[in-house]
């Protein structure tokens, strides 16, 4: 009886899912699996800021949901350790007080963030492996083994009392692996005899036909390099790749060549896959940085960061030879070990051209297999359809193009168009009675983090960055008389990043008569207000660009 009356009540709860981050954008992946109140979170990552968003360090999706109900959380699942999933944990965990549940290698790699963070104390981490099933709170989940480029990924099989859900994480069906793991795929087909009520999938590559090439086809690329390397290698890369970590080791010790990681995060994250098994790196095979630099260079090969072209990274550092450590040298070959993220193109190959121009041979994917995807491709994905067999198909982890192309995929397989949900963050969708509607919407939006502060940056901050970035500033000191309202000198322009001030002197001598004629004390709250409107119009209409105006107000 009472079993009756429960499950009369599970039919008019919905199964609420609720994608907070990676729908819509590559980065910061989040989503919230929630049942009667009772919320799952599964992954808190990072995205790194576009081009046009200046002076951010990173960002990360937007809690308020959460935070209005933070006492329901009952558990955070990070699939894997790569900072798309992981980069917003410590801020996540500042403000909420479930345990994270993590495999050994993501926990190690957590760790290493929160205790950054002073957290480590504060958080409970329950340590999972593949195959393992857990109750967390109206949710049994199951983690099962996928392969992606850091070892230890799990995809999440969750059993709800609305069905089965499958959350795939990032995965790709790579035959070799670095680790010799695949990814479980008997595990998937076993979701599938139980019947799926919906499958969740990474759609990074969903614009790739084919399959992506198994991580192995690194070793001879690496193989040839490190034969034919005159001298000193530095190999650049995430420092969470860790399977690349590994690679390079054993390409190091094939060749006689010393390892040594460049720069923090690559030494810790190194140190912790080494201590947990995850990394086989010889004792005698790892040398530090110091002892690296007073080697001769043909007998090191050294790992750093910085594969994206940031100023401030050691690559960045090394391209225009404001390294401290050290500096490129003629001889040189430097492999960046990973794929430019999109929007970074252009400083990426910006770098590449600097480090050409400082002497260095630099290879990087496209002349050579030094990197492939850790995600599926397109047969991939068909394949994972297959061995899941859903109901729904909720394609994640993408801009909307990869969106839109998966879902086109599915459909093309037999899944119905209507039971297709092509969803961005903070569109939420429900299951009730095993039938698929849209929820609400709530905010999905950005939070900018910048050095320390976070969410302070608004839209109002970035676009004042833009105009800066662009058009520059003009800054108008005025002093007048106290007792007369007149100006008693000329007014004083300084300009940076607008014009160039000797060819700009009519264009100058014009604003200061404009300002000489604005001047007007009779409504002196408002004078700066119209002098600045007044100034930025007459510059708009000669230059038609919009810098930044300042007009300081002195009395004598
Ligand atoms: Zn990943
Ligand atoms: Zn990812």
């Amino acid at each position: 009886m009472k079993m009756k009356m429960k499950h009369a009540k599970n039919e008019d709860i919905p199964l609420r899912i609720i994608p907070l981050g990676g729908l819509g954008e590559v980065g910061k992946n989040m989503m919230v699996y929630e049942y009667n109140g009772q919320m799952l979170i599964v992954d808190a990552g990072l995205m790194f800021p576009e081009n046009d968003m200046l002076g951010i360090d990173y960002i990360i999706p937007d809690f308020d949901y959460i935070l209005a109900n933070r006492e329901n959380v009952c558990g955070v699942i990070i699939t894997h350790g790569h900072e798309d999933h992981t980069g917003a944990v410590q801020h996540l965990m500042e403000q909420i007080s479930a345990p994270i549940y993590a495999t050994p290698l993501t926990r190690g790699l957590l760790e290493v963030k929160l205790a950054k963070g002073g957290m480590l104390s504060r958080v409970q981490i329950v340590t999972v492996e593949a195959n393992d099933e857990v109750e967390i709170g109206p949710f049994k989940v199951e983690f099962f083994h996928v392969c992606h480029s850091i070892p230890d990924g799990v995809g999440l099989g969750i059993t709800t009392p609305a069905g089965l859900v499958i959350h795939t994480g990032d995965y790709k069906f790579d035959h070799t692996p670095v680790d010799n793991w695949p990814t479980d795929y008997a595990k998937l087909a076993e979701f599938a005899g139980r019947g799926v009520l919906a499958l969740l999938a990474d759609s990074t590559n969903a614009d790739k036909p084919g399959w992506t090439p198994s991580e192995r086809v690194i070793d001879p690329a690496f193989d040839a390099v490190f034969r034919e390397a005159p001298g000193r290698i530095i190999v650049a890369s995430f420092a969470s790749l860790i399977s690349r970590m590994q690679q390079v080791a054993n390409a190091a010790d094939k060749h006689n060549r010393k390892m040594a990681f460049v720069g923090t995060s690559m030494v810790e994250n190194a140190k912790i896959a080494k201590k947990l098994g995850y990394l086989d790196l010889p004792d005698d095979l790892q040398v530090s940085i110091d002892q690296a630099l007073k080697m001769k260079p043909k007998d090191v090969v050294l790992m750093s960061t910085g594969t994206q072209g940031e100023p401030t990274s050691i690559m960045g550092r090394l391209s225009t030879g404001t390294n401290r450590q050290f500096d490129l040298s003629s001889g040189d070959t430097v492999v960046l070990s990973s794929h430019p993220i999109p929007g970074n193109e252009e400083s990426v190959y910006r770098t590449i051209n600097r480090l050409f121009r400082r002497g260095a041979n630099v290879i990087y994917d496209r002349v050579a297999p030094v990197h492939v995807s850790g995600h599926a491709s397109q047969e991939e994905m068909k394949l994972l359809i297959h061995l899941v067999k859903p109901k729904y198909f909720i394609p994640m982890h993408g801009e909307l193009r990869h969106l839109r192309q998966h879902a086109k995929i599915g459909v093309e397989l037999g899944i119905p168009v209507e039971n297709t949900a092509v969803i961005e963050n903070g569109m939420v969708l429900e299951f009730h009675n095993g039938e698929m509607r849209m929820g609400e919407r709530i905010p999905g939006g950005y939070v900018f983090v910048d050095g320390s502060s976070v969410g302070e940056v608004g839209p109002s901050v970035m676009r004042e960055r833009e105009i800066l970035a662009n058009d520059g500033f003009v800054l108008v000191s005025l002093t007048l008389d106290r007792h007369s309202c007149k100006l008693r000198t000329e007014p004083e322009i300084i300009t940076r990043g607008f014009v160039h001030e000797p060819d700009a002197e009519d264009l100058l001598a014009r604003t200061r008569q404009i300002i000489g004629e604005a001047v007007n004390c009779t409504s002196n709250g408002r004078m700066q207000e119209d002098l600045e409107q007044s100034v930025k119009s007459f510059l708009y209409t000669k230059t038609k660009r919009r810098p930044m105006v300042f007009i300081s107000i002195s009395q004598a």
